[in-house]
């Protein structure tokens, strides 16, 4: 289930491209012109796209590399994962990358092979490991940006800081950061963001960030912008310290953006190499943030656990490209517990700006706990469904964590989980104000082909439905869909 591809040096120096297989059987492609291959180090980015055409004795693959800088792992091991379902299907097509236009791609040639015998001594070179990774530091409490300076000096942040900023970031937090940084010799130039994680948003921060010289990128605000703000340090080769003003989503401990096209669909996930070398969370902001933005959070973290415990029954990968270890899924369990004791407690205290103990270890749940929960632990079917609403712009003015929420709700459908299960979680959402039927995140359960939309871009390859231990079709999450929304709508009338 777990192939994984070579990196692109061995690539280049074996002349061929070699993935493992379930029964550790070595399929090797040879390139048959790798004169053809040479490298563009211009361009920061890295992608890979193969075509397939496969039967169980026969490939014909055809293989574009853009060559750049360095190949991040996570996304290859990614990529493999699609090529075995590829292989599996027996005939397939596809491209890791929509972003055609700043890729300099590279044909690498057309070529046939046959797999090689299956042998069990060839799994000592392709050891599936477990990983576990997280922010260097994380830093929460009442007006924590106080501390801002002296955590940065901690970490061996000196000098001129890129802070990237959204709206409520600058209005309540810039002159705190004036006073407290520069005696910690911190000289912060702060950008505004726009409001999209778009390329076109990434791009013109970067370049921003390439006219002089920073010792590290400050991203504060909401999801998006902490997401853009990530992707910029990794263009402009520094390391990133997150100060989240929402406890909207589990991304600020995260080494991942998502990234969406200008009018707001979801496009690709990047991965980057490193997490943020610092996550400081001022809860005195959070309590000061909507009720929305803190109930969606919860959503988003409610799913963390079920998508973790399914990615450890299926033995499949994590979003760091290997098997959750113990304490990756743990963490995810323990996600889901303090949501569902805290959470009342927590969203009526924010309801009047204050900070009490039930709203900080919900704020640590939303973040820390599901941050490290469902990247170490996993995703699963929730989480894609989620990316099948944003194909429909009639859901685009509800959350990520609204989304995910009745995400959560088609997983255990799908999954046929307990009744009881089900129930718990209908009522825990629904007494919260997470949404339980497609109406509420603006989906018309009679329109045939925008379910039809939802799941189809659902189980789109790569995508983590493919993480359950069972084969997931667009049929099978569109009955899911439906099943789920006409279970919320019992609970709601
Ligand atoms: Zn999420």
């Amino acid at each position: 289930m777990h192939p994984q591809i070579w990196h692109q040096e061995d690539v280049l120096r074996k002349g061929s491209f070699s993935f493992l297989t379930q029964r550790c059987s070595v399929l090797t492609l040879p390139i048959e012109n790798p004169e053809h291959v040479h490298s563009n180090h211009s361009n920061r980015e890295q992608e890979l796209s193969v075509k397939i055409n496969a039967s169980r004795t026969n490939l014909a693959a055809s293989i574009r590399i853009s060559m750049l800088q360095r190949m991040d792992p996570v996304h290859v091991a990614e990529l493999g994962q699609r090529c075995f379902r590829t292989l599996r299907a027996g005939h397939a097509e596809f491209h890791v990358s929509s972003d055609h236009s700043r890729m300099n791609w590279l044909r690498v040639g057309s070529t046939t092979a046959k797999p090689m015998a299956s042998s069990n001594s060839t799994c000592s070179h392709a050891a599936r490991v477990s990983v576990f990774a997280s922010p260097g530091r994380y830093v929460q409490g009442a007006g924590a940006t106080e501390e801002l300076g002296r955590q940065l000096k901690h970490v061996g942040i000196q000098g001129r800081l890129l802070v990237i900023a959204g709206g409520t970031a600058l209005r309540q937090l810039q002159e705190i950061w004036r006073r407290v940084l520069p005696p910690e010799g911190i000289d912060p130039v702060i950008e505004q963001f726009s409001g999209e994680c778009s390329q076109a948003e990434i791009d013109r921060l970067s370049g921003l960030g390439q006219a002089e010289r920073f010792a590290a990128v400050l991203a504060a605000g909401g999801g998006k912008a902490v997401d853009t703000a990530r992707a910029v340090a990794d263009d402009l080769g520094l390391p990133v310290v997150v100060t989240p003003t929402l406890a909207s989503t589990d991304a600020p401990c995260s080494a991942l953006s998502v990234i969406y096209t200008a009018d707001g669909s979801f496009e690709r996930y990047r991965f980057y190499g490193r997490h943020p070398l610092l996550v400081l969370v001022d809860t005195a902001v959070i309590a000061r943030s909507p009720k929305r933005q803190l109930v969606s959070g919860i959503g988003d973290a409610l799913a963390t656990w079920f998508e973790a415990r399914t990615v450890r029954e299926a033995c499949a990968q994590n979003q760091i490209g290997g098997l959750p270890t113990t304490t990756g899924t743990a963490l995810a369990k323990l996600c889901c517990e303090v949501l569902l004791a805290d959470g009342p407690a927590a969203v009526s205290a924010l309801e009047v700006g204050a900070v009490t103990p039930a709203l900080e270890r919900l704020v640590e749940a939303n973040t820390l706990l599901s941050g490290l929960g469902f990247e170490s632990g996993g995703l699963a079917v929730a989480h894609a469904v989620h990316n099948g609403f944003t194909e429909l712009s009639s859901t685009h003015h509800c959350l990520h964590g609204e989304k995910v929420a009745m995400g959560l709700l088609t997983q255990l459908v799908l999954e046929g989980r307990p009744h009881g299960e089900l129930k718990e979680i209908l009522a825990f959402q629904k007494a919260i104000g997470l949404p339980i039927s497609l109406a509420e995140v603006g989906v018309d359960h009679n329109k045939q082909d925008d379910i039809h939309r939802i799941a189809s871009r659902s189980v789109a390859p790569g995508e983590t439905s493919h993480h359950e231990p069972f084969e997931v079709t667009a049929a099978a999450v569109a009955d899911a869909l439906l099943a789920a929304d006409a279970l919320g709508r019992q609970w709601l009338s």
